[in-house]
């Protein structure tokens, strides 16, 4: 049972790499946002990241808790929000387990998300693990019988089969399960630096949350720009430009005027650029400096991240008695 009166939030991200603009723009910054009017679960699921990156463990304890030190650059107030580990949590597996008895392999396999993504990463042989994700994300969610989801919009279709199993499971045995909410942030989908797919954490086309002033400038400048545009007096076309896309998400306020000034060769790529350089700066910045103070403190992100895992595993084990009383498989009460 929630005993918090507030009602809850899970939401997370694979640690397969640094956060970046997309995770913040899609979900993190709705995270920060929501902190102090929802109970918080952030999961940072180190399970699903094996899904396709399973062959680099070594990476994979560096990239908890980079991500976890992103979260708290970021703005996330570990007094009040809870970061987690999914391995840890063995509950989790438990409840995919029993999801994925009434869960059928061509629901998996026509999901539009899955589809892309075992493109992206050349899986025309998806593992089961990777095929079954949306599962295990759907045991993560309820667990904490989230109601509310913050995500970008890939996971819609991951949301919608949560809910589903949570219909289907509450009609099978008992009622006891929640089911949430998806909540897409305000950019549902920031396109990369290549100008091509979404900005990811594989696929090199990120401006992340770590990058140094420096580092933003140098990606900026070579980002796609309209290559009609070669002089500064032609005449540019803002809709074909990665540039003028970030503005609209970063830079709203000038917005019509970066746009007319494009359009009526007023203004040249390498200005534009450096506006929206000081302009990501700018947001950058703040998290830049509570970044180095958590750097300073290893010990401290460890203990934000046990501590977590230590609640967020009280409230699994919770919610499983629930889970096997209704499945009646708790045989000795
Ligand atoms: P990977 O390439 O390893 O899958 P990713 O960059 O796609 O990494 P995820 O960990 O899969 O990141 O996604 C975490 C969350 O961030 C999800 O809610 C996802 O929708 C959101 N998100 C990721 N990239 C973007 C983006 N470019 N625009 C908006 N939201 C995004
Ligand atoms: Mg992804």
């Amino acid at each position: 049972m929630n005993n918090n009166k507030k009602k809850r939030i899970l939401t997370g991200d694979r640690p397969t790499g640094s956060l970046h603009l997309g995770h913040y723009v899609g979900s993190l910054a709705n995270r920060v946002k929501l902190q102090d009017e929802y109970d918080s679960y952030i999961i940072i699921a180190d399970v699903q990241a094996l899904t396709t990156h399973w062959e680099k463990d070594e990476n994979l304890s560096r990239d908890v808790f980079q991500i976890a030190t992103d979260y708290l650059a970021a703005g996330i107030k570990p007094e009040i929000s809870t970061i987690f580990i999914q391995s840890m949590i063995p509950e989790i597996h438990e409840l995919t387990m029993y999801y994925s008895m009434f869960t059928t392999v061509n629901v998996l396999r026509h999901n539009p998300t899955i589809k892309t993504e075992a493109a992206q990463h050349g899986l025309s042989d998806m593992p089961y693990g990777f095929l079954g994700y949306p599962v295990s994300q759907a045991a993560d969610i309820t667990i904490f019988k989230a109601d509310l989801v913050p995500v970008g919009e890939d996971q819609i279709p991951h949301i919608e089969l949560s809910r589903k199993i949570v219909r289907r499971f509450n009609e099978l045995y008992e009622p006891v399960l929640v089911e949430p909410q998806v909540l897409v942030g305000d950019v549902p989908r920031l396109i990369g630096l290549d100008g091509k797919d979404k900005m990811s954490k594989s696929l090199n086309n990120a401006i992340f949350l770590a990058d140094s002033a420096d580092e933003v400038k140098q990606k900026v400048w070579d980002a796609v720009t309209d290559p009609a545009r070669i002089r500064k007096t032609d005449l540019g076309h803002p809709e074909v430009c990665t540039v003028y896309a970030y503005h609209q998400v970063f830079n709203k306020a000038e917005i019509e005027e970066v746009e007319a000034d494009c359009r009526q060769g007023r203004i040249g790529c390498v200005q534009c650029k450096k506006k929206l350089t000081a302009k990501l700066n700018e947001l950058l910045e703040p998290m830049r400096e509570r970044r180095q103070s958590y750097l300073e403190q290893p010990e401290l992100v460890k203990d934000i991240l046990q501590e977590g895992t230590r609640r967020a595993h009280a409230v699994a084990k919770e919610t499983m008695l629930d889970v096997r009383s209704a499945m009646k498989i708790n045989y000795f009460g």
